[in-house]
Order: structure tokens, then C-alpha cells, then sequence
């Protein structure tokens, strides 16, 4: 039987927009021809990609397993419930939940589950490392609540943990953030309990960044020291955009309650499902060697930038990410952000700690192994890399275009010996 009224067409998505369709396949071919150098980025699997783009993006779920809203949950429930198994199994979580819609709703969820307005918050700052929800000033997490920041040595680029501490001591926060979007360094949770435990407070792990390094056993994990955990699922975990936020069982009830009906309304189940699919993929031996060798990749990168007079904070890198300041360099992280680009490297101008400069045109330049890495390069690829970056950086000095031309041609070249995953 046909339908008597007129339904949508059922059209393929070229067919039916052809506009939004050439955009997609535009930015497909810009994923395959150039390289995402961009530390928060990855490229997803298929199977990932299928699952985000499934039916489950019809279904209205508010509420949990066993307890919603809405009729018509029999799959769902267990689509959420294997997610969040997985995600217990993964990380040795006692809790888990997957319905936080990316990792600033999450972080937001931490607040309303422990602060009233006004109440004290400790994170490091942004333009030293951390991230905007960590009670950065332009973020509501700073606006809202009294926010105390701690950031890095000068000297080392390092967290200097008896400065946290004093610090600490001195403010007395009710949460402690640790974590954040620019640390090259691995993070000492242990140090981080303790002070937390002296001052009474709840210590967060925020591990956006590391997740998929510590699913993979390359840093150390916070499970066990930090009672709250929050992490997006999308960066090194190479997952769908979103989140999730663990904890200790003491935790569960009032997470899950700032989450739904606390902030946010139905969860997204085709992320949902996504999520599920990555936490599998992580929990496979390949990936152990994934995120080995991220790290490897990085400072093998990092290595090659120090030989080639770049200036990293902190030395160097422990984990997926690479700080450059670019002072000694002659250049702005823009214009070198710019000119990578031109030449095919996907990356991030970014303040460097104690930048002189406006966070829109800093110092620094951010870059990172994880996307690169998931495209099947290894250390030969890196030294490649790293002269290449150094050939660019040096082009956009003497303004020629033709140069930066020439490594995207180069650029082009690797590219297509390792195609992107996920891109048919
Ligand atoms: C990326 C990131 C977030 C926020 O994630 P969004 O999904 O962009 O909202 C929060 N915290 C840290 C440490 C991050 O790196």
C-alpha cells in the first residue's frame, strides 16, 4: 500500500539537496587531502559513523534504563545499558553516564551536582593549559561561581604542585578540576588526591584529552583517586562527539539527576550507540597499540622540532600533544597556523602560559598525534613531518606562497599512501 498523503521523498541526500551534498563531499576530500595535526581531533571508524548516523536519531528517551518518559524504549534501554557496561569495563568505573551531550555539559553537570552559585571552584587556567569549564572567566563556570586558578611554572611549563596545594589551602574550593586542553605532560593524579583530601574536596578528572591514552594504558589513570570523572569521546577515545561523566558509586545518583532532568532533556541515542561502538573498538588489543604508538608518534615529533630549534613548552611531550612556542621562531601562532594549512597541516594557533599576547593572535602553536596516527603513520612519517612544518613555517616567513604550494604537494603525497579511516 501507498501512502495517501505526501511524504518526505525518499530521496538520497545528493539527490534531494545537492547543495548540503557537495558540501559533505567537499569536506570529506579536505579530510583525506590534508592532515588534522589538531590534538582534539581523530578520525572515527565506520562502524562509528554508521551508528551515528542510524535510526536511533528518531527516538525520544528521557529518563534512564527502566525509567523514562516515553513509550517504546525496549532497544534503547539496551543500547544505553551496553554503552554504559562497556564504559565501567573500559575504564574500572563503578558508574557511568552517557547521556551528557558534549564535554562543557558534562563538566556543567559536575557543577550542579556539588556547587551552589557563589560556591568555590579551582581549575587551571585556560591560557596555561586548562579549559574554559574549569572556571575560566568568559565561561559561565567563572561567572557564576568564585573561581580560583592555578597554572604552570615559567621556568619548566610544568604544574607546580606545592603552588596548587598553597593555593588550595589558602581558597579552600569545594571542586578541584585537573585536566585540561594543553598539557603536554602526564598529570599526577596522586598529588592532585592528596591535596584534594587535605582541603576536603571533590577532586574532577578531566581527562577529554587522554581519554583513549588511558583506555590504552599509555597514561596513568585517575580511576581510584579521582571520585569524579569527565571525559568527551571524541578526542583520543575516537569516538562520536560527546561525553561521558564516571564516578565512585556514592556519586551515581545526584550525576545522573544533575545530568537529567538537572540540565539537559533526551539523550542523543544515535551518539548513544556510537559511543557504545567506540568503547568496543578501544577495548580491543589493537587498541593498546593505537595509543602506543600516539605517543611514540609525538615525541618522536617533538624530538625532531627540538633538533630543528623549535622551543616547546615544558621540553618536549609524555603524551599526544606538542605546545611550540613560536617567539624564537619570528612568527605568530596564526600566521603559522595559517600558513600550515596553506600547506596541507591542519593546526591550532594557541596561547602559550605567560603569553604576552591576545588569546586571537598568541604565541603558540598546538598540534598533536592522535588523527595522524589513527591513518597508520609511525615515527618515519613524524621526521617527514617535522621537516615539513619547518619548511612551511619557514615559507610563511619569507611570504612565498610558491614554497607552501610545494610541501602541500608533498603533503598530497603522504595523504594518499595513508587514507583517512571512516571516509569511503
Ligand atoms: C574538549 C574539552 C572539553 C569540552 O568538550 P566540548 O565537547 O568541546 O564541549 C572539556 N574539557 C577538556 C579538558 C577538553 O579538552
Amino acid at each position: 500500500m501507498t501512502s495517501r498523503f505526501p511524504l518526505i521523498p525518499d530521496a538520497s541526500l545528493s539527490e534531494k539537496d545537492p547543495a548540503l551534498s557537495a558540501l559533505l563531499r567537499e569536506e570529506e576530500n579536505r579530510q583525506r587531502a590534508k592532515l588534522p595535526l589538531i590534538p582534539s581531533e581523530n578520525y572515527v571508524s565506520r562502524a562509528v559513523m554508521e551508528a551515528t548516523g542510524s535510526a536511533l536519531t528518531n527516538k525520544y528517551s528521557e529518563g534512564y534504563a527502566g525509567k523514562r518518559y516515553y513509550e517504546g524504549q525496549q532497544v534503547i534501554d539496551l543500547v544505553e545499558t551496553l554503552a554504559i557496561e562497556r564504559a565501567k569495563a573500559l575504564f574500572g568505573v563503578q558508574h557511568a553516564n552517557v547521556q551528557p551531550y558534549s564535554g562543557s555539559p558534562a563538566n556543567l553537570a559536575i557543577y550542579a551536582t556539588f556547587l551552589k552559585p557563589n560556591d568555590t571552584v579551582m581549575g587551571m587556567a585556560l591560557p596555561m593549559g586548562g579549559h574554559l569549564t574549569h572556571g575560566w572567566n568568559v565561561s559561565v563556570t567563572g561567572s557564576w561561581f568564585r573561581s580560583v586558578q592555578y597554572g604552570v611554572r615559567k621556568d619548566t611549563g610544568r604544574i607546580d604542585y606545592d603552588e596548587v596545594r598553597d593555593l588550595a589551602k589558602k581558597e579552600r574550593p569545594r571542586l578541584l578540576f585537573c585536566g585540561g586542553t594543553a598539557i603536554p605532560r602526564v598529570i599526577d593524579f596522586p598529588i592532585f588526591a592528596e591535596i584534594a583530601r587535605e582541603i576536603d574536596a571533590i577532586l574532577v578528572a578531566d581527562i577529554a584529552h587522554i581519554a583513549g591514552l588511558i583506555a590504552g594504558g599509555v597514561h596513568p589513570s585517575p580511576v581510584g583517586l579521582a571520585p569524579i570523572l569527565s571525559t568527551t569521546t571524541h578526542k583520543t577515545l575516537r569516538g562520536p562527539r560527546g561525553a561521558m561523566l564516571m564516578s565512585t558509586e556514592e556519586h551515581a545518583k545526584a550525576l545522573d539527576k544533575a545530568v537529567f532532568p538537572g540540565l539537559q532533556g533526551g539523550p542523543h541515542n544515535h551518539t548513544t550507540a556510537a559511543i557504545a561502538v567506540c568503547l568496543h573498538e578501544a577495548a580491543q588489543p589493537e587498541f593498546k597499540d593505537y595509543a602506543a604508538q600516539v605517543v611514540t608518534n609525538a615525541k618522536v615529533l617533538a624530538e625532531e622540532l627540538l633538533a630543528r630549534g623549535f622551543d616547546l613548552i615544558s621540553g618536549g611531550t609524555d603524551n599526544h600533544l606538542i605546545l611550540i612556542d613560536l617567539t624564537n621562531k619570528g612568527i605568530l601562532g596564526k600566521k603559522a597556523a595559517q600558513a600550515l594549512d596553506k600547506a596541507g597541516m591542519v593546526s591550532n594557533y594557541n596561547t602559550i602560559p605567560y603569553d604576552p599576547r591576545k588569546p586571537f593572535n598568541p604565541s603558540g602553536l598546538r598540534i598533536g598525534t592522535p588523527a595522524v596516527t589513527s591513518r597508520g603513520m609511525g615515527a618515519e612519517e613524524m621526521r617527514v613531518l617535522a621537516r615539513l612544518i619547518d619548511g612551511a613555517i619557514d615559507a610563511a616567513k619569507r611570504e612565498s606562497d610558491l614554497e607552501l604550494e610545494r610541501i602541500a604537494a608533498d603533503i598530497a603525497e603522504l595523504s594518499a599512501d595513508f587514507p583517512a579511516p571512516g571516509l569511503a
